[in-house]
């Protein structure tokens, strides 16, 4: 019952054209060739050594006329992301928010994490480390986000000085041109961002391709390792993945139910579910289960289901579609059939598009639960009696993305931070909504270690060292005859 094999049914037919469409109506949103790989790549190889030669403040200077291209677009991108993809507005109105606020953040952490810096020495004269960057770097990234962490990409990478081949998600192509148009129309050279729309198998071909120094990846963590193996014998590529998680949530003592019951809820279904930092399992103190159980129940009956533009605005829309939408279902019935009880029931509410009630099942009596992501609205319950159990129970993953711990004390917090296996920790916050400012990756089935977020600039370039003097001068000094 893996997420990922039911979800991969659902793809279109990618050999020729892309087509996408809206998850709430089924209305067809774009359709378009599929790009040729190898003249994608050759461009990119061609265009590359000049982007590279600009000026580092002309780089920064065209992205920052890129965010001001997105800000006089922002709410036609904000529909598109909402008709493509499902997500309400609000919600689209705030990732268009994330990928302008991008620009001004990468350009921080270009200078602050590969800046070039001089080590002066009076014996050796002066060392300098500087950066370069890899050359052409393919960008694949998923549906679930797909303006901004696309972006969270391309930004750090163009800033840096590499040619992008970015290859949208095959189910929301329309935003991705429109992001790119926002580049080209800033200044940026046609050839060094490239929208170039294909499926899984085009993202293959990119990863295998001879021109292609790089792969950013944001997806599943069974593409990613994919990736990975189809490049274990290539040392010499940039590889960044930023994959899944099936993350926990710990409630511990907290005189706070309500504000816990809040957190949870938005961990668990914004977005329908379909973020990578979404909190999938809920782990509880027995003493306070039922109290805590029963606010979560109350708040997630009354979240609103609905599409994109409906009002009043929805909570969540519709997950990707029907495919989605019929793997979920499964993967409930699944957890039922083999000891889950239901708190809150996965409802389909609609016939034919693929919307979903918030689901909430308690796993606490099965004997194996699967460690798989399900990517949509279903939140899992294990109920625990100490704390120990509690981060042992967090830590029953393969994977390590986010986790959380809501109430306990600064010594548990202190306990939780440095045992429980995750790339991000958080106290008394939800999982989701990774700050700007911080670096953002996984562990385990979560990551290859190398995090985006602000530190996205460390997998754009690559550090020289160099010891430098205006004269050479040398003198042997030991072991002459
Ligand atoms: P996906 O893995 O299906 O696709 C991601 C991208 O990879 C797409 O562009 C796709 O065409 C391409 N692709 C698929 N198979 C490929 C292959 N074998 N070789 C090369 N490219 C390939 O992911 P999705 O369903 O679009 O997105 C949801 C997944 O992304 C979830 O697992 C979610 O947790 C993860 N995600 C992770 C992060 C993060 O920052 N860690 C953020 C968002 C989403």
């Amino acid at each position: 019952m893996t997420a990922q094999l039911q979800r991969a049914d659902s793809r279109p037919d990618t050999r020729a054209e892309i087509v996408s469409h809206e998850p709430a109506t089924g209305a067809e949103v774009w359709r378009g060739p599929v790009a040729d790989v190898d003249e994608t790549v050759a461009r990119a190889r061609r265009a590359w050594p000049s982007w590279a030669a600009q000026p580092l403040s002309t780089r920064m200077e065209l992205l920052r006329r890129f965010a001001n291209e997105v800000r006089k677009d922002a709410e036609a991108l904000a529909t598109c992301i909402a008709r493509e993809v499902g997500k309400p507005l609000w919600e689209a109105r705030a990732e268009v928010d994330s990928v302008i606020a991008k620009v001004e953040v990468s350009i921080r952490s270009y200078a602050e994490r590969t800046a070039q810096r001089r080590l002066d020495s009076a014996l050796q004269g002066a060392m300098a480390v500087r950066h370069k960057p890899h050359g052409v770097l393919v960008v694949l990234s998923p549906f679930n986000y797909p303006a901004h962490l696309a972006n969270a990409h391309i930004v750090p990478a163009l800033i840096a000085g590499n040619a992008v081949i970015f290859k949208p998600s095959e189910r929301a192509p329309a935003t991705g041109e429109m992001l790119t148009r926002c580049f080209h129309r800033a200044g940026v050279p046609a050839a060094a961002i490239q929208f170039a729309p294909g499926g899984p198998a085009e993202g293959a071909a990119y990863v295998a391709h001879e021109g292609i120094d790089g792969v950013l990846f944001t997806g599943s963590a069974a593409n990613g390792i994919a990736i990975n193996r189809r490049l274990a014998a290539r040392p010499d590529r940039m590889v960044a993945l930023e994959m899944g998680g099936n993350n926990a949530m710990v409630v511990w003592d907290t005189p706070k139910l309500t504000d816990a019951a809040a957190i949870v809820v938005q961990s668990a279904f914004a977005t329908s579910g379909q973020r990578c930092t979404a909190a999938r399992r809920l782990i509880v103190k027995d003493t306070m289960y039922d109290a805590l159980m029963a606010e979560v129940k109350a708040l997630a009956d009354r979240l609103i289901v609905g599409a994109p533009f409906d009002e009043p605005a929805p909570f969540m829309g519709p997950v990707i579609d029907n495919a989605a939408a019929d793997g979920l279902t499964e993967s409930f019935l699944y957890l039922l059939s083999h000891g889950g009880r239901a708190i809150k029931h996965l409802v389909r509410t609609h016939e034919t598009a693929p919307f979903l009630s918030p689901a909430i099942i308690d796993v606490t009596a099965m004997a194996e639960r699967p460690d798989v992501e399900l990517f949509g609205p279903i939140l899992q319950v294990v109920r625990v009696s100490d704390f120990d159990q509690a981060i042992a129970q967090a830590n029953a993953s393969r994977y390590g993305l986010a986790a959380s711990l809501v109430g306990g004390t600064p010594q548990e917090y202190n306990r939780f931070w440095a045992n429980v296996r995750a790339g991000i920790v958080n106290w008394n916050r939800p999982t989701i909504g990774p700050s700007h400012a911080a670096p953002m990756g996984g562990v385990g089935l979560s990551g290859n270690h190398r995090p985006t977020g602000f530190y996205a600039a460390d997998y754009c370039a690559y550090p020289v060292a160099s010891g430098e003097m205006e004269q050479p001068r040398a003198v042997i000094g030991v072991g002459l005859r």
